[in-house]
């Protein structure tokens, strides 16, 4: 009742409080981070629950990951009081998708036991241009009379045999609209069936994603007379028109509303809260796009549009700095953030500097170790990195201090496809028989399927099944006079060199380098990170043997921890403790701020000035954003780069120095010692050599940094 509202209202702010009660017809919840979108998400489906305006089956939500499915789970059961049985719709639009496509397979053309297939799987059929060209479809939602009629062409003429099957049961999986929109006795099943449907981290839907829950929300028209009925209600489903209608005309009065095909529904309003922030869209990380926001509006006329400014998960530092960071942002829909709690104790957000990665990774190692002493728990810290590469530096490290760590979203470092196919070509050249090692990597890249085009793969294919075991024999003598010759530069050759020798003459880095699908650069990047880690270690023999020991080390799994894991995955997550590492040039402003955004309390941004590169030491630049950060919120904490004694106090605050002086920028250009020429003092004394230089003075006089600087004032 009205004047006893039950306790899962309680404590929610008046926004929050209308997003949760507001259940009938559409709603954007349109918030910055930490503000409550996921928990308005939470208590709106317990408040439906408890109302009993549906059973849990009636109710669509989707969330970002598995994990928050999983989290969203329990957390409306607590909130309803009991255990929430079933809520069969709530995950990710993946694995909606695949729920629904499963059982409806007959009507897309398939068995239901059908496997989904990856960009994984199809590459190594040697037809990457073509995965890339499929995905483009599939963010675009495009059935397949909508492709393109160059890609159609393309696609046809070098197409091989199962390609279209294996596209069949790929693409549907993002969206399965083209089936269940030619079949209306289905969809009106769903909708029907779904009385409320709910959308987290809303600004990540791609096209296709959108165009699905538009078909799921969206009633058809009524047909304007009994004859045109069904041609009517078939276009209005088809969708792309009604976009278009849509957006090129005001949103529609009363007098052109749709009205509902039967007695059934009343109105053509539906059940859908859509929460999201453009702040933190990936739009650019994956095809999402952030005009779906935009779009929302027209395309659920009458929408209760909410927002939610109180955020209740960062100290004002926090928030000061996320602000400023996102401010300059063009096109942004502008939402402001405050708290009401500025506490002065408060830590500033750190900011340091390390010479090199490793040194990065030894000195967050040391930091939490500090935070440790002070009884701060594993599980309340994160590290989030930008892309898995930077991993590497961390795992190893943590390893050798014994900290626990998960790595979260995705397989750890040395467990990655591409880093067990390297480890497999170094162990069979460094220990000869692995027959384990070689089966892995006999046939990798594909030999012989390379380079050919997509037809000449299919003849190939076809011609290899005819193959005779001459020919085998010889491709394996090939193999093997390869690895004999590898093997013969064992102790001659730098470990590194043979190592690089070896991924590149076996075609391993090639078979990547013209691999289009998305996750090829970065896996690229983890092969040259592997390479550059090997300097560590004294030989082949000695890296294999220090990779098994990482390999061998426990997940972690419900020990105290702490969580490494991407910024992409760490989407809608807080930690009371967060260090970002590798802030160097080329981090993208929604990254930067989602990784601001998942800190509490305590903030480390660390950037790493120098990189090896082919033996060489390389300066790197800044991110632009760690000189935009806003003073009154920004502590620089010396001891950065290899000086230990610079994290005794990690909390920043009493007894820290700035060293920007007045005005951190002074210094710009002005190559004031710092880490010049610190190459051949890695990790020895040169830390204290610096120190009045000022964290980033080496930095500031990369003429890279300071062209950067120039170009901003
Ligand atoms: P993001 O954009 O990062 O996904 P969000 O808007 O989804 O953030 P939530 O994760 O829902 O934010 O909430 C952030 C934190 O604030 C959570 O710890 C949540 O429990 C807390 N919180 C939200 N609303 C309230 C409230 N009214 N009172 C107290 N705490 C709240
Ligand atoms: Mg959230």
């Amino acid at each position: 009742g009205h004047n006893n509202p039950p306790d899962y209202l309680k404590g929610l702010n008046p926004e929050q409080r209308q997003a949760v009660e507001t259940t009938e017809g559409p709603v954007l919840v349109l918030a910055g981070a930490g503000t409550g979108k996921t928990r308005v998400l939470t208590t709106r489906i317990a408040h439906i629950l408890s109302q009993g305006l549906a059973f849990p089956s009636q109710i669509l939500a989707v969330t970002f990951t598995n994990k928050a499915a999983r989290e969203m789970k329990q957390r409306v059961g607590i909130l309803v009081g009991e255990a929430v049985e079933g809520m069969p719709w709530l995950g990710t639009f993946h694995s909606i998708g695949v729920k629904l496509l499963r059982r409806h397979a007959e009507l897309a053309g398939l068995r239901s036991d059908f496997t989904i297939l990856d960009t994984d799987d199809v590459i190594p059929l040697g037809a990457a241009p073509f995965a890339q060209m499929i995905d483009g479809w599939k963010n675009k939602g495009l059935g397949p009379d909508e492709i393109p009629e160059g890609d159609a062409r393309a696609f046809a003429n070098g197409r091989p045999a199962d390609h279209a099957e294996r596209l069949r049961l790929r693409r549907p999986v993002a969206a399965p609209d083209p089936h269940l929109r030619q079949h209306h006795d289905v969809l009106a099943e769903y909708h029907r069936k779904f009385k409320y449907i709910l959308v987290d981290e809303y600004q990540d839907t791609n096209t296709a994603q959108y165009m699905w829950l538009r078909l799921l929300a969206q009633r058809p028209k009524q047909p304007s007379s009994p004859r045109s009925r069904g041609e009517d209600a078939g276009r209005q489903m088809r969708g792309g028109a009604n976009v278009s209608e849509a957006s090129s005309r005001p949103s529609p009065g009363p007098a052109d509303h749709p009205l509902p095909v039967n007695g059934e529904r009343e109105r053509n309003l539906v059940n859908i809260c859509c929460v999201g922030d453009d702040d933190q869209s990936i739009y650019g990380w994956r095809g999402a796009e952030v005009d779906n926001i935009l779009r929302f509006e027209k395309d659920f006329p009458g929408a209760t549009v909410i927002r939610l400014e109180r955020n209740y998960r960062s100290t004002a530092h926090i928030l000061g700095a996320a602000a400023h960071l996102i401010a300059h942002n063009e096109g942004r829909l502008g939402k402001t953030l405050f708290t009401d709690r500025p506490d002065p104790e408060d830590p500033k957000v750190n900011v340091h500097a390390a010479w090199d990665s490793d040194e990065e990774a030894r000195a967050v190692g040391e930091t939490i170790e500090a935070y440790q002493r002070d009884r701060h728990k594993l599980n309340d810290m994160a590290i989030l990195v930008r892309a898995s590469f930077q991993m590497r530096s961390f795992e190893d490290r943590f390893i050798e201090i014994g900290l626990n760590y998960r790595v979260i979203g995705g397989p750890r470092f040395y467990e990655r496809q591409e880093i067990r196919d390297a480890m497999a070509f170094f162990r069979v050249v460094a220990q000869g028989a692995d027959d384990l090692a070689f089966e892995r990597i006999v046939n990798v890249p594909k030999r012989g399927l390379g380079d050919a085009t997509i037809r000449q793969i299919h003849d190939t294919a076809r011609a290899l099944r005819r193959r005779t075991e001459a020919e085998a024999a010889r491709r394996l003598r090939e193999v093997a006079a390869n690895f004999a010759r590898w093997q013969s530069l064992l102790d001659t050759t730098p470990h590194t060199e043979l190592a690089e020798t070896i991924l590149e003459e076996s075609g391993y880095t090639d078979m990547w380098k013209n691999d289009r699908s998305a996750d090829a650069p970065g896996r690229l990047e983890n092969l040259k990170e592997l390479i550059r880690s090997m300097e560590e270690s004294e030989s082949l023999r000695a890296f294999l043997e220090h990779v098994a020991l990482v390999m061998d080390a426990e997940q972690n799994e419900g020990l105290d921890a702490v969580s490494i894991m991407t910024l992409h995955s760490a989407k809608g997550l807080e930690f009371e403790t967060v260090f970002l590492p590798g802030w160097e040039e080329g981090l993208g402003t929604a990254a930067a701020y989602v990784g601001l955004t998942r800190a509490k309390k305590n903030l480390h941004l660390w950037f790493v000035s120098n990189r090896r590169i082919h033996g060489l030491w390389q300066s790197t630049i800044p991110s632009r954003f760690l000189d935009e950060l806003p003073e009154a919120h920004v502590e620089v904490q010396e001891g950065g780069g290899s000086n230990y004694g610079g994290y005794v106090n990690p909390y920043g605050g009493a007894g820290r120095q700035n060293p920007y002086g007045a005005s951190r920028f002074d210094s710009l250009g002005s190559p004031s010692g710092g880490f010049a020429g610190r190459g051949d003092q890695k990790g020895g004394a040169a830390g204290q050599e610096r120190g009045q230089g000022g964290a980033f003075s080496n930095s500031y006089a990369t003429p890279g940094w300071a062209r950067a600087q120039q170009n901003r004032t």
